[in-house]
């Protein structure tokens, strides 16, 4: 099999990336390790900022985000019991988030690749990429019971961070950065319309949760926990027992309980991989990076990556110049690492560190006061969640 860029992985970088090259004219073939219905289920994030909503509507794949997304003009942080909108258009001339699950552009997307684009092979893995320095970089995979080869000009690793394609970065060029959290999130999905009509950020004494939601009937809620928690260790009524008093205001606002669906844990870590590039082969998405999910960034900046590898490789095609794709890992890097600042600026200001000091915690209070007074911080805030523009 041949072609001009192979792809691995599809999610949401995998899916879009062959989107947007068959925009431009330019072909490509996805393999992806699950099934559809797995990968068109897998529950992940579900905020879109600015710039992703401007891609999609851009490559043809909005209608459905346009009909059945919720524009959401702020969030609100709540802590020592008092509640604080950070309102995003006005201290961001105008910028907003889009509540539309990952779920939902991945659902979106297979169906615009299986109609009008390249090959999509759904159970077909990839076990490695090969010749990455050669201007014919290779991915042996196995499809049908069958091991093949894919022939590409580039190889893209959108394949998450369990993938392959990170491998093909000699171990003496990568330079890791890494950080893990002493603790991750019990995720529910119930069959309850949201309790509050935008995200609702909450800092407690017994750790952070968070109130969001999938639809106007659908609420997505969180709860910090210690790292390694079994999320089925808790009833569904201790989760909304403790929902509640994490929530809890001077005021009459009220929880909303409902069926749980679904329950899972979701770890926390802060990782980079440099370089993002080697030879032939570019590593997207989280096969790069990954932030702990409180800046809602994970799946914006697989956008950001994949735009930058499509307009590189567009560029190259109408000018003949590499000029851009040598730059791609240093041009997505700096975006990186803002997305890596503000995630962990995010989750050290609203989570329970299970070794704080008395002085760290009324430090972290300080931290939110100063949000909810000061025009800077505040903006600096909206600034970082509406996201960072792409170059
Ligand atoms: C459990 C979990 C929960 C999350 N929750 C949130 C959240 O609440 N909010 C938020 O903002 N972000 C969240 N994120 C982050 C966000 O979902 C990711 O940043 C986003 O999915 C990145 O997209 P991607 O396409 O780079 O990678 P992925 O979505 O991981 O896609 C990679 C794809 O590659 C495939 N693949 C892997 N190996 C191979 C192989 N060898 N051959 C072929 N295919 C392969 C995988 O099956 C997968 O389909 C979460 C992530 C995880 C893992």
């Amino acid at each position: 099999m041949r072609t001009t860029v192979g792809i691995i992985g599809a999610g949401p970088a995998g899916l879009l990336l062959a989107r947007l090259l068959h925009n431009a004219g330019i072909e490509s073939v996805v393999l992806e390790s699950r099934d559809r219905a797995y990968v068109e289920q897998r529950q992940r994030a579900g905020i879109l900022e600015q710039g992703t909503v401007d891609v999609l509507r851009a490559a043809g794949a909005a209608e459905r985000m346009d009909r059945e997304g919720l524009r959401h003009d702020g969030i609100e942080l709540r802590f020592a019991g008092k509640r604080h909108r950070v309102d995003f258009p006005a201290l961001t001339g105008g910028r907003s988030v889009m509540v539309y699950a990952q779920t939902e552009v991945c659902k979106d997307l297979i169906a615009l690749q299986l109609k009008q684009g390249g090959p999509l092979l759904f159970e077909a893995e990839a076990l490695a990429v090969e010749d990455a320095e050669s201007a014919r970089p290779r991915v042996r995979f196995t499809y049908e019971g069958r091991e093949d080869v894919l022939e590409c000009d580039y190889v893209v690793g959108c394949d998450g961070f369990w993938g392959v394609a990170r491998k093909a970065v000699p171990a003496e060029l990568s330079r890791v950065f890494e950080r893990t959290y002493p603790f991750g999130w019990l995720g529910i999905l119930a069959d309850v319309p949201p309790s509050h009509d935008e995200l609702v950020y909450a800092r407690h004494d017994r750790g952070f949760a968070l109130l969001s939601m999938r639809s106007p009937a659908v609420s997505r809620l969180y709860l910090q926990v210690p790292q390694g928690t079994d999320a089925q260790a808790w009833s569904d009524e201790e989760i909304w027992d403790e929902l509640e008093r994490r929530f809890a205001t001077d005021d009459d606002w009220r929880l909303r309980r409902g069926p749980i669906t679904s329950k899972s844990v979701t770890p926390m870590r802060s990782y980079v991989h440099e370089p993002m590039r080697h030879g032939r082969v570019f590593l997207a998405g989280d096969a790069a990076h990954i932030v702990p999910p409180t800046g809602a960034k994970g799946l914006n900046l697989a956008v950001g990556d994949v735009v930058t590898f499509a307009r590189a490789l567009a560029y190259e095609k109408e000018t003949g110049s590499s000029e851009l794709l040598d730059a791609y890992s240093e041009t997505c890097l700096r975006r990186v690492w803002q997305a890596e600042r503000f995630s962990y600026d995010m989750t050290t200001l609203l989570h329970r560190d299970p070794d704080a000091t008395p002085f760290e915690d009324r430090i972290q209070l300080a931290r939110l006061e100063r949000v909810a007074t000061t025009r800077a911080a505040e903006t600096d805030l909206a600034e970082g969640y509406t996201g960072f523009p792409l170059e």
